[in-house]
């Protein structure tokens, strides 16, 4: 077999890696690639691959890092199957049309404000090409084995978000295992990622390979806010990704309410439409879920989920105590920037940041003391407390990704790492090949390998 690495390969985003067995060839995941414009200007460029000898995608998650450019497949002559498991491909859709949307929103802006360089701008794909990428997936589940030409394929837990799934592919003589984003091993709502059985190669991800996250529990940490919170009579705003992390801080603050850890009364707010649509498909599979899934469903009703722009903007005129979580996670769009510019100033209120902050976003700049931020046109003055932590992480850290890569019964022929800044991959290479005495390569984007047998 043999292997090509046409995206997450020295970046955390697009994550497309093509496999080949004499003149078939399967792709594993189809991201978009995300952050820094020399990365985002690559989606505009034709795949590198032969779409009629491609016999399918697997994805392994439905976060737009790894499944975005799919309609652009399809719109370069893709005809399916897309596996993934059930709870996948109803992420997917919810994620894909909101991208779609997206991208239609902001090329209309361009036009109207005569920015872009392309006249007239035009969306990466829309809503037609979503519509036309929904009906090839093909929903499997864990531990089910499919057949695709002449590759066996299998999907396994990888913990992460719902439905994440790593990929085992053979093709009756050499076997390879895609990690998939790897959860934690104590996350409040996924199941640990499941070991590595026995392979030749492993493809394995590296986003926080060069950190070990904190080790007070996020529970701990909410609690301690809400509480704080209630008796300042201050807003917490939580900004969080609409696909994950929003479930995961939704959980368990609705566990801290059940058992009496932070006052009944504050209200909660969840403002982010397409995040309460995720929720629904999370309550929708409980089995993939390794909480009690019903008090969880029956908790929800103590949340406000936000609906309309109006009710969004009635929030900024709350005074306090509540808790507002709201999208984007990184504070680079979305409804968090209107409740940024209403509740920032004030320096009683407090600002989570629970997650990644990407270099050059604002929740970059919060993280790193700026006490002024541009929001719409204009710079605002930030004197709410700023607490950022990685203890609400879905990816594991350097530690997890090691032991998970140690489990494997008998050291496979080599490693490759991806879905890493390169700092991360290089100082996870070193300790693999270190502690656990494997040959392990960080691939450069578009490069390729024949894998021996
Ligand atoms: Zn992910």
């Amino acid at each position: 077999m043999n292997i090509s690495f046409l995206g997450g390969a020295g970046t955390v985003t697009g994550s497309k890696f093509l496999v080949r067995n004499e003149d078939e060839q399967v792709l594993v995941d189809c991201g978009l690639f995300q952050g820094l414009k020399q990365l985002r200007l690559l989606n505009w460029e034709k795949i590198n691959l032969e779409i009629p000898k491609l016999k399918a995608v697997l994805l392994t998650h439905a976060h737009l890092d790894h499944c975005g450019f799919l309609p652009l497949l399809v719109r370069q002559g893709f005809k399916g199957p897309i596996y993934c498991t059930p709870p996948t491909r109803e992420i997917a859709q919810i994620i894909l049309e909101d991208a779609a949307k997206i991208q239609i929103e902001e090329a209309d802006f361009a036009n109207k404000k005569h920015f872009s360089k392309h006249r007239p701008a035009k969306p990466l794909y829309d809503t037609g090409d979503v519509q036309r990428t929904l009906p090839l997936f093909r929903p499997v589940n864990f531990n089910e084995k499919i057949i695709v030409s002449k590759f066996e394929i299998e999907f396994k837990t990888s913990g992460h978000i719902l439905g994440a799934a790593s990929v085992y592919i053979s093709n009756g003589k050499q076997r390879l295992l895609f990690s998939g984003d790897l959860g934690r091993y104590h996350d409040p709502l996924m199941h640990p990622p499941e070991a590595p059985h026995e392979v030749d190669y492993v493809i394995m991800e590296s986003t926080y390979g060069d950190r070990i996250h904190e080790s007070i529990p996020s529970l701990e940490q909410l609690k301690t806010l809400i509480n704080d919170c209630w008796k300042r009579k201050s807003i917490l705003l939580i900004p969080a990704f609409a696909l994950g992390r929003a479930q995961n801080l939704l959980y368990e603050i609705l566990q801290l309410k059940r058992h009496s850890m932070v006052p009944d009364e504050i209200p909660i707010y969840f403002n982010t439409p397409m995040g309460s649509d995720i929720c629904e498909v999370y309550c929708k599979y409980p089995t993939y879920l390794k909480i009690n899934s019903s008090e969880f469903a029956e908790d929800m009703s103590k949340i406000r989920f936000i609906k309309t722009a109006d009710e969004s903007r009635q929030l900024n005129q709350q005074k306090g105590p509540a808790v507002i979580i709201a999208a984007s996670g990184m504070l680079t769009g979305g409804r968090v920037l209107h409740h940024l510019k209403a509740f920032g100033e004030n320096s009683n209120n407090t600002i989570l940041l629970a997650g990644f902050q990407a270099a050059g976003t604002r929740g970059w700049s919060l993280a790193t003391g700026k006490k002024q931020v541009k929001v719409h046109g204009n710079y605002i003055s930030i004197n709410a407390q700023i607490i950022q932590s990685d203890s609400f992480s879905a990816h594991a850290d350097q530690e997890e990704l090691l032991s998970w890569l140690s489990e494997i019964p008998k050291s496979p022929k080599g490693v490759f790492l991806v879905h890493g800044e390169p700092s991360a991959s290089d100082e996870l290479r070193k300790l693999i090949a270190e502690r656990l005495k494997m040959d392990v390569t960080v691939p450069i984007l578009n490069s390729s390998y024949n894998l021996e047998p």
